[in-house]
């Protein structure tokens, strides 16, 4: 069956059999993940693992997977779900080894199979190869065009593909390999990965995802976010360079390898929504940056009101500085039902507008003859915010100003995050005012842009912002998105 771009004559076997299980999953995969490795003999790190899992649940909530070496085999245990549905203490008890690596995975629903749990582990006769990754490879079709046509692929993942082309480039261990594939990928990728007695860790040059090493005892940990390196009592050392590449073995921690950076991205939307408060990035705690925010916004447009409320949980730090910077009370009348997963995961719209009703219970005693100011993090398609107006109004709040603690979202990621194609971004095709109408509020007003990096304290030249100016920090002219639409908020 031809497929638009391929033509059957000029397709490999293993383009076809991407393309076929990419078919099959109906959408292409999508990406935002947490990831988590450990080094340590004498350790459970399997354990540990399932423990640094569950603290980076909030990267990704549908499907989950821990990747051991004993030395002489890879084992795994994979599932779709939650970490805490997906791992049982057999399975945790069945992972022995000294060493591990980690994923938990955001997808669609139709990306959402089996076969892209990561972590990935590649298919070779006595050799064995594992990978966890957070990113988005733009160029991995052209990537998989030029593997060799009996390399079959098993999943729609990018992850797969540079497995693979990490395989097939030069190099007489997996480091040298890593080191002469590293300039063949464009894009983001933070990725830990696992052979029979390594564990090595690398970061793309732009240093787009986060990358973190800790130390407990005499373990070494390498993950997304240093939350996870607090919940299993790990002690933060530093960050992964971007374009730094890191071993873990027998003989301890070492850099074996670096890649020039010439420009660094770091994700800005990490401090807006994607990484948890209690985490630091560059030397930043994400909660303060996003108080921060808070308070540059209160200054940039404040406006009359009885009460600063937060939509939670990622717009509470920023309703907080708000509060603080304009001296209006904090107060909380959305109350989250933290039993279920963000609506974003719900990719189809009818299962999303329930999903807010399911998800936020307004306080209407307080909400009663208010003028509210809600705070939240972002607006993306802009329909979640409209139902909470609406349920606001219908409480009988005398007014609802919106306030927004980062730019209008006007342009699709490509680097590992799932914001829909640009036509469902609500600020691609609308003023703010024509957004206001939409939401029906009384107000509306967005950080500038020049607010949230001055909030995040970060050099200006070292953050990406592309999907708040559409300014990207490379050509992503034909780039491969592992997913297209539904996400964010
Ligand atoms: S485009 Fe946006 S979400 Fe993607 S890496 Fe850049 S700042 Fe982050």
């Amino acid at each position: 069956m031809r497929k638009k771009n391929f033509s059957v004559k000029s397709t490999t076997r293993s383009e076809r059999v991407f393309l076929k299980a990419e078919e099959n999953s109906n959408k292409p995969l999508r990406d935002k993940c947490g990831i988590f490795g450990i080094y340590g003999k004498g350790v459970d790190v399997a354990r540990i693992s399932f423990f640094g899992l569950y603290s980076l649940q909030h990267r990704g909530q549908e499907g989950a997977g821990i990747t051991v070496t004993d030395g002489k085999n890879l084992k795994s245990v994979k599932g779709l779900g939650l970490v805490s549905s997906v791992f049982n203490e057999e399975k945790i008890n069945s992972l022995k080894g000294f060493a591990a690596i980690a994923h938990t995975r955001y997808s669609t629903t139709g990306g959402n199979k089996l076969c892209n749990v990561q972590p990935v582990v590649l298919n070779m006769k006595n050799e064995e190869f594992a990978l966890a990754h957070n990113g988005n490879i733009i160029n991995a079709m052209d990537l998989a065009k030029n593997l060799p046509p009996d390399i079959k692929l098993t999943s729609t993942s990018d992850t797969e593909i540079m497995g693979w082309v990490i395989k097939n480039s030069t190099g007489k261990n997996w480091e040298e390999k890593i080191l002469s594939s590293f300039k063949k990928f464009q894009g983001a990728f933070s990725m830990i990965t696992l052979t029979k007695n390594k564990l090595i860790a690398f970061r793309d040059t732009y240093g787009f995802r986060p990358l973190v090493i800790g130390k407990l005892n005499d373990a070494y940990i390498v993950c997304s976010e240093t939350c996870a390196l607090d919940t299993v009592g790990a002690k933060f050392i530093r960050e992964i360079a971007p374009g730094e590449i890191i071993a873990i073995d027998e003989k301890g921690i070492q850099v074996v390898g670096k890649v020039k950076s010439t420009k660094k991205s770091f994700c800005l939307f990490e401090y807006v929504y994607l990484a948890r408060p209690d985490s630091i990035f560059n030397k930043q705690l994400v909660h303060q940056v996003r108080q921060r925010s808070g308070e540059i916004l209160a200054h940039e447009s404040p406006v009359g009101a009885d009460m600063v409320v937060a939509v939670p949980d990622s717009g509470t730090s920023a309703a907080i500085g708000y509060s603080k910077a304009s001296g209006i009370p904090y107060g909380e009348v959305l109350i989250k039902n933290r039993y279920i997963g963000r609506t974003f995961i719900q990719p189809e719209q009818h299962i999303r507008e329930m999903g807010v009703k399911l998800k936020f219970n307004p306080l209407r005693e307080i909400v009663k003859g208010k003028r509210i100011i809600i705070v939240d993090d972002s607006i993306v398609r802009g329909t979640t915010m409209k139902k909470i107006v609406k349920m606001l109004k219908n409480c009988g709040a005398k007014k609802i100003h919106i306030r927004v603690c980062s730019p209008p979202v006007t342009d699709p990621c490509y680097f590992g995050i799932d914001t829909p194609d640009k036509k469902q971004l609500i600020a691609s095709h609308m003023s703010v005012k024509e957004i206001k109408k939409f939401i029906d509020a009384d107000s509306l007003a967005y950080l500038s842009l020049e607010g949230l990096k001055k909030a995040s304290r970060v050099k200006s030249n070292r953050l990406c912002t592309s999907c708040f100016d559409g300014k990207y920090p490379m050509s992503v002219k034909g780039g491969f998105r592992k997913d297209v639409f539904e996400t964010i908020s």
